[in-house]
């Protein structure tokens, strides 16, 4: 009984520790929380609906001209993407895959897509990593971002001719250029590994001739379409004029009047993602004029 009492007693000041640790415990955790809290902001900041760049051209014969510039950009990105994706080109200038994180995709012939990196990749002065990420991001210890998949060196390549396509827009920062690559990048690998998995149930493995190609073209039509757009008969409908596609960041205005950069530029995937001058759309006699000052 004495012993349960003298028991008793001694728990009680090592009861009030208990509760002074958990109320320092608790204050680490408010903390961690906090800490948490913050991240998570500043995760939706960053992943949150950014705004398209916008680039005012002086006169519609200079909208044209950059607007040509970008129809002629596709066979550029045409030959990134399939560089990447058969590993030649381009790419063999740059660090090597990690075979020891070889995925699905990587299996599947898809240029080393899903190829999980342990290591800083290569990038002219700096890492893949710091070029394409977010610098706030990269330089705290905590790091989510540094291991990623060899498929980082697409983006990379992809943002750095995007921003030669877009001069005047100087921003360096993660941005709208990011969102629609990441969009486009988490839409193929789902898709692709969707499949994948489908055949996998039959025994496929090695692959049959052609599906890599197949692959290759399923790739590349989505991540086309996510920048420029195309689709099908409902080639940039008239209510839908400000679209997020790259040629629509690029703009003529006059007493508020606007008129786009797809307005040059028809895109066709029926056949195989043709791409058109839009010549038909405007041409040299039904050249834009003002509705309200007539220039
Ligand atoms: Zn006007």
């Amino acid at each position: 009984m004495e012993h349960q009492i003298i028991d008793y007693y001694n728990e009680l000041p090592s009861g009030i520790n208990v509760i002074d640790k958990m109320n320092a415990e608790l204050h680490d955790l408010q903390k961690k929380y906090n800490e948490l809290e913050k991240k998570h902001n500043e995760y939706v900041k960053l992943h949150g609906k950014l705004h398209m760049p916008k680039i005012r051209i002086n006169t519609i014969d200079e909208l044209k001209i950059y607007a040509d510039k970008i129809y002629n950009s596709v066979p550029i990105f045409k030959k990134i993407i399939y560089d990447f994706l058969n590993h030649e080109g381009w790419i063999l200038e740059y660090d090597r895959p990690d075979r020891a994180g070889q995925g699905v995709m990587g299996y599947a012939e898809c240029g080393f897509w899903d190829t999980f990196e342990m290591d800083e990749l290569k990038w002219g002065d700096t890492s893949a990593q710091a070029f394409y990420l977010d610098n706030a991001y990269h330089n705290t210890e905590y790091n989510p971002y540094l291991q990623c998949e060899y498929n980082l060196y697409l983006k990379c390549k992809l943002l750095d001719e995007l921003y030669k396509l877009f001069p005047e827009y100087t921003e360096r920062k993660r941005g709208w250029f990011h969102q629609q690559i990441d969009n486009c990048f988490d839409e193929v690998t789902l898709i692709i590994t969707t499949i994948l998995e489908d055949e996998c149930a039959a025994p496929l493995l090695p692959l049959w001739t052609g599906t890599k190609d197949k692959l290759h073209d399923i790739i590349y039509k989505k991540i086309m379409e996510q920048l420029f757009g195309g689709h099908g008969d409902e080639l940039f409908p008239d209510e839908n004029v400000n679209s997020g596609y790259i040629q629509n960041i690029i703009y003529y205005e006059c007493c508020g009047n606007k008129i786009y950069g797809e307005n040059f530029i028809e895109t066709d995937i029926t056949e195989g993602y043709c791409w058109y001058d839009g010549n038909s759309i405007i041409n040299e006699e039904d050249s834009f004029t003002c509705p309200n000052c007539g220039k």
